[in-house]
């Protein structure tokens, strides 16, 4: 029977995201919020509300047990993860279904196999897809280390198999530290992620973030949607991300996508899912996979004109693809800022009451956020809490047009990061396109 009511597993603008695409859908939604979040605006809008827990997201929106009592008493039939939290914990995963209830996302031992680097690098590889030079698997030994190190050349950069969110990573320059850093990457993954496995990836010097947004229908059907260039980082933290990249061609574009769908569809993945490379000299280099929705997805939304959260849940209920590869069409270009309740320069979170609101609108302008005048952002969770989506034509237009609606946006209260945007967006090099993954914190050293 078709999903009639979905659980959402998460918070601020993600959980009013799959709100609005459950609503289109005609599908009701049941929010769960910590006591923190009782006001947030998700959970007004929701056609149900369940507390789940005190402020802490462990003891809340990573509480499995409380997340499934609310699913069974409010009768959800489905529920939808979002990003971060319990998106890519194929056990919690596992638990929804054994509920008998519908997981929106990928099948858990997909979620499994990309969750852990070594083994999303081995089933990446044979799947064909180009990887980072580097050890074939986990390192434990340090003769091992020393001779890969040596064959792929340095500098290499020692990766945790179980790290995220950009920890658990040490550049090493040559063969007198290699035995010291490696000890220390496996005693803090250890600590951080409670697993010592580390393994070996070239250094690359200065590459761009390139990832595709991919979509299976869990029966061997997969298509691609392009990519999003994800270079503005700062402490592998996104900033700002654009689609089509101003470096991929449309010869590219099919090339890396008919590779990456291919890949997809030999994998019998379901729902959606982005596949992050590294891009230097032209060509391409598999890092990991996520196997989730991404925060950066409206622009590929934004030129493609493909509802993902709506896929997504089409898919779960075992319907198939509602477009075709030959379908798809790249129009125009995109761009999304992440607006954080932080200072422009320190980057110190700023959290607490909104004093005023006014969101930016007009043509093809789209805010992403659960803010409103009277809320208090709450210091327990992820300062972002705006997405600004602009799309145009060209890139020059986007960027004109993005340049307006940051002047349009009035958000009292909490400092953010519009001053931020609003600087970078002048910057030459960012008007040209021409910046890898470093660019954003050398401009930063040199200009704050
Ligand atoms: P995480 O899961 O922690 O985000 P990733 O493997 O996606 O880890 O890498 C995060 C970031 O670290 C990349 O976007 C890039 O900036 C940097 N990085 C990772 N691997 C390499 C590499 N082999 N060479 C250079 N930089 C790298």
């Amino acid at each position: 029977m078709a999903i009639q009511r979905i659980l959402i597993a998460n918070r601020g603008e993600i959980a009013l995201r799959i709100h609005r695409a459950a609503h289109e859908m005609g599908i009701e939604t049941v929010a769960v919020h910590s006591t923190a979040d009782a006001d947030a605006m998700h959970v007004r809008l929701a056609d149900h509300a369940v507390c789940i827990g005190p402020p802490a997201a462990k003891d809340s929106y990573l509480n499995v047990a409380a997340i499934i009592s609310a699913a069974e008493i409010t009768h959800a039939d489905a529920i939808h993860p979002g990003y971060g939290f319990l998106s890519e914990n194929a056990k919690f995963a596992e638990i929804v279904e054994a509920h008998g209830i519908t997981w929106i996302g990928p099948k858990p031992e997909h979620i499994r196999t990309m969750g852990d680097k070594v083994e999303a690098k081995r089933t990446a590889g044979a799947l064909g897809l180009p990887l980072v030079p580097g050890s074939d698997g986990a390192v434990s030994e340090i003769e091992d280390a020393k001779r890969i190190a040596a064959e792929v050349g340095y500098p290499v950069i020692i990766k945790a198999a179980s790290g995220g969110g950009g920890r658990g990573m040490k550049v090493c320059t040559g063969p007198e530290e290699l035995e010291t850093l490696i000890q220390q990457a496996g005693s803090e993954a250890k600590a951080a992620f409670g697993d010592a496995t580390v393994y070996i990836e070239k250094y690359l010097g200065n590459p761009r973030h390139i990832e595709f947004q991919i979509f299976g229908d869990g029966n061997g059907n997969a298509i691609h949607l392009g990519e999003r260039d994800c270079s503005l980082q700062r402490r592998h933290q996104k900033v700002l991300e654009e689609a089509p990249s101003p470096v991929i061609s449309a010869e590219e574009r099919d090339r890396m996508g008919g590779i990456v769908s291919k890949a997809m569809a030999d994998m019998g993945y379901r729902g959606a899912g982005t596949i992050e490379f590294l891009w230097e000299n032209g060509e391409f280099y598999f890092i990991e996979m996520n196997t989730r929705l991404q925060v950066e997805h409206p622009v590929t939304e934004a030129i493609t004109g493909v509802d993902l959260v709506r896929e997504q849940i089409r898919i779960a209920d075992g319907k198939p693809l509602s477009v075709k590869q030959d379908e798809i069409e790249f129009k125009g270009h995109a761009i999304e800022c992440r607006i954080n309740a932080e200072d422009p320069f320190t980057f110190t979170p700023s959290p607490g009451l909104v004093k005023s609101y006014h969101a930016a609108g007009g043509m093809h302008v789209r805010v992403d956020s659960g803010l409103y005048a009277g809320y208090k952002i709450p210091p327990y969770y992820d300062s972002m809490i705006a997405k600004l989506i602009v799309y145009g034509r060209t890139r020059e237009g986007c960027i004109m047009r993005l340049r307006r609606a940051l002047q349009e946006m009035v958000i009292e209260g909490p400092k953010t990061s519009i001053p931020l945007h609003q600087r970078l967006l002048t910057q030459p090099d960012f008007l040209s396109g021409d910046y890898t993954i470093k660019w954003l914190e050398e401009w930063l050293a040199k200009d704050a």
